[in-house]
């Protein structure tokens, strides 16, 4: 290709044809002129040679702008036929591409107006800023650094609104490195996240109800020895370690069996339930409160002296017996007996001190149930014997 071809070929479509029109007037113009001056004084075989020549140049000169044409054609052509290709590639993506020069969309693709759920022609005539809302103020901030130059790059995540109203949550990242007439373009890249973390949460909820459901007892809601087993083992150790005293209590529901014989398993349940009712009750927020095991409780009262744990654990018994079950009409009074065993004298470990809540216990059994004993022997409580075990 010439030099000619090739700047005739930078030339648009309709300024080729305004320099073929332009072209032929010129030479019109100078044949007419030459015309006329060889009617005075030229021969014929003068205009001749000049006609001949003219056509001659005409002609060359209307197939070199010809060709110039058809190239300029076929560039636009490959343009026009790339840009669909990169739109349609675009149209396809699974994340929405946006291009922003200064406060306006330059370019969105189909799957962001799928996620903002505007048309396209609808987001081209809004401004950024436009779909953020009523929502976080990340995406105007983050956007303004990027565009100021204070940063190439940025990733964020915001809250955007939908045409419906919908607010949902995108992840955002984007940079600056192109430019278009002078101006920075912003290309970002859109995820809408909302789905994702929705589903995260359900899944966290999910596992918080596992976690709930593998440490709680069903029947009472108190938590369950698993429970009971793994954190023990920490209020100790922080006891150890803050120099304070633990108390753990173990209770034991009084002849439970014959409730059960005689108001039926249903009304044991229910007996059950209510003793763990009242035991919630008299429970602190640093205690911790379980069942044990079939009809029996532990409690555990961290920074507590056995003398408080008697007194505490004394007053439970107290409401037990004070407080009637109510099943089927019929009003069930239940008793309970405790043990107490309170670190450091009542044991260095967390088997020890089960252990010796258990044997204060089957003291309290063993001298009559309805009440309380400690492991040192300290404390009593005055009922009536009942020695049965
Ligand atoms: P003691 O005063 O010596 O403790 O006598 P007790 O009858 O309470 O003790 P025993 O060990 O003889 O009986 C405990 C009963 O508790 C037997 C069992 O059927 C009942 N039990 C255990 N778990 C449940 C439960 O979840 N629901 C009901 N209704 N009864 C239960
Ligand atoms: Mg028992
Ligand atoms: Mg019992």
């Amino acid at each position: 290709m010439s030099n000619s071809e090739a700047s005739l070929s930078a030339l648009d479509e309709q300024g080729l044809r305004a320099e073929i029109v332009r072209l032929n007037k010129v030479i019109q113009a100078l044949m007419d002129r030459a015309e006329r001056a060889g009617g005075s004084n030229g021969s014929d075989f003068d205009r001749f040679q000049t006609t001949v020549i003219w056509e001659e140049l005409v002609e060359r000169r209307t197939q070199e702008l010809a060709k110039a044409l058809r190239e300029n054609e076929k560039i636009n052509r490959a343009l026009r036929e790339a840009e669909q290709k990169f739109h349609s590639v675009l149209d396809q993506s699974l994340v929405g591409i946006t291009m922003m020069v200064e406060d306006s969309f330059h370019y969105v693709n189909l799957k962001f107006a799928g996620i903002i759920g505007y048309s396209v022609d609808e987001i081209l005539r809004m401004r950024p800023t436009d779909i953020a809302d009523g929502c976080d103020e990340s995406f105007v901030r983050e956007t303004t650094r990027l565009l100021a130059g204070e940063t190439e790059q940025i990733s964020f995540v915001t809250d955007a609104k939908r045409k419906d109203g919908q607010v949902i949550t995108v992840e955002v990242s984007g940079n600056s490195s192109v430019s278009i007439a002078g101006k920075r373009v912003l290309i970002a890249v859109w995820v809408d996240i909302t789905e994702r973390l929705r589903n995260e949460r359900a899944v966290q909820l999910l596992q918080e109800q596992l976690r709930e459901q593998a440490t709680r007892d069903p029947l009472t809601g108190l938590y369950n020895r698993l429970f009971l087993n793994e954190n023990l083992a920490r209020e100790l150790l922080q006891a150890k370690r803050l120099g304070q005293s633990i108390s753990v209590v173990m209770a034991d529901l009084d002849h439970f069996k014959a409730i059960n014989d005689r108001h039926g398993h249903l009304a044991g349940d229910e007996a059950l339930k209510h003793f763990a009712a009242i035991m919630k009750r008299y429970s602190r927020g640093s205690d911790i409160s379980c069942r044990y095991g079939g009809e029996e409780f532990f409690w555990v009262l961290p920074n507590t002296t056995e003398a408080t744990a008697y007194e505490r654990a004394n007053e439970l018994r107290m409401a037990i017996a004070a407080e009637s079950v109510f099943f089927n009409c019929a009003s069930i009074t239940i008793t309970a007996s405790f043990g107490v065993a309170a670190y450091p004298a009542g044991g260095m470990t967390c088997r020890e001190l089960i252990a010796s809540a258990d044997a204060a216990l089957y003291m309290a059994k063993y001298a009559g149930r309805n009440q309380v004993r400690c492991i040192s022997e300290c404390f009593t409580t005055e009922t009536g014997a009942d020695t049965s075990i």
